[in-house]
């Protein structure tokens, strides 16, 4: 079912099939699904603006289920979190994405600013989980990785209210070189000033704003909203990752609007990591 290629499958149906199936089989295969090797990682590249190069992935689980063939995260996450096991299988993908990570690297392929890095989104009760510090120095550890290889990805929506001690493992991580992303940034409540004590290095712009520079002309109240994110999070020191970018035009006017990071399928759709790792060595050859 994970041949390599460009449409592998279609994800089912998030507010048909899925539903029914959700309530029912799902909440009882969940639990023996990761034992089982049902689970799987597919990549995403995130690619530099300014030159086209690829400069790591972002790891996306999905679930090979047996009766009902890949389910994407958004049919499965929220199950898993208010389950409990998105604990293990966080710390799964964790290890998974670290273990390719170094992989990439063993196998040469490199970014231009360094190694291959891959993100790998945090869930909130990951973040909250009392051993989330240790738990993650092992993974580096075991898989061999430096820190400065791996981003976590946590959404605004996680972090807003938190504290000074809630923020206090993230803090740590940041300090041993690991980077922070903000994820679909401004889809949460936008107090922008509580940027300034979160320990994030990077913002990910959701993909709502950039939905209107997907054709040209663009949407300027879009393209202004971008605009005053970017120069904000410059001032803050901040890079500014943006998705969802589905074509050149898009691309282009990011670029010129001085967004750091892009990932979409005008690049590619998340695949199978070896696709990673062809990437960045047509990079290093061009
Ligand atoms: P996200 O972190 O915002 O990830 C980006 C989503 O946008 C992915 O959906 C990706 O496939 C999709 N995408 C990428 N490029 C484009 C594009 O150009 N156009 C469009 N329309 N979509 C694009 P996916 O893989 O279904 O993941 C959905 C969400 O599930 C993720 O959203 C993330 O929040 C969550 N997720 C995925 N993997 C994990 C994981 O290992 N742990 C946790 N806690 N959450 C995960
Ligand atoms: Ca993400
Ligand atoms: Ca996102
Ligand atoms: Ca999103």
């Amino acid at each position: 079912a994970k041949a390599a290629g460009g449409n592998r499958y279609e994800l089912a149906d998030a507010d048909t099939d899925a539903r029914v199936i959700a309530r029912h089989s799902l909440t009882n295969c969940l639990p023996t699904a990761l034992d089982n090797g049902e689970f799987f990682i597919e990549y995403q590249p995130l690619v530099r603006l300014s030159d086209g190069t690829v400069r790591g992935a972002e790891a996306l689980v999905r679930w090979l289920h047996p009766a009902h063939g890949v389910l994407g995260p958004d049919q499965f996450i929220p199950l898993a979190e208010s389950t409990g096991l998105i604990v293990p299988l966080g710390r799964w993908v964790l290890e998974e994405a670290a273990r390719q990570a170094r992989s990439w690297r063993c196998e040469g392929a490199a970014a231009h600013d360094g190694p291959m890095r891959v993100n790998v989104n945090l869930s909130p009760s990951q973040l909250r989980h009392p051993s989330l510090v240790a738990d993650i120095v092992a993974v580096l550890d075991n898989a061999g990785l430096d820190p400065s290889a791996l981003c976590l990805e946590v959404t605004e929506n996680a972090l807003i209210g938190a504290d000074e001690a809630e923020l206090r493992p993230l803090r740590q991580l940041a300090d041993l070189g690991v980077d922070i992303a903000l994820d679909d940034f401004g889809t949460g409540y936008s107090n922008l000033s509580y940027l300034r004590r979160m320990p994030v290095s990077t913002l990910k712009l959701d993909r709502s704003f950039t939905r209107g520079m997907q054709c040209a002309p663009a949407d300027p109240v879009d393209v202004k909203i971008v605009e005053g994110i970017v120069s904000l999070a410059h001032t803050l020191d901040l890079s500014v990752t943006v998705e969802g970018v589905e074509t050149g035009a898009q691309a282009d006017h990011l670029r010129l609007l001085g967004c750091d990071t892009a990932q979409g399928w005008y690049y590619a759709r998340p695949g199978p990591p070896e696709r990673l790792h062809a990437l960045s060595l047509a990079d290093a050859a061009s």
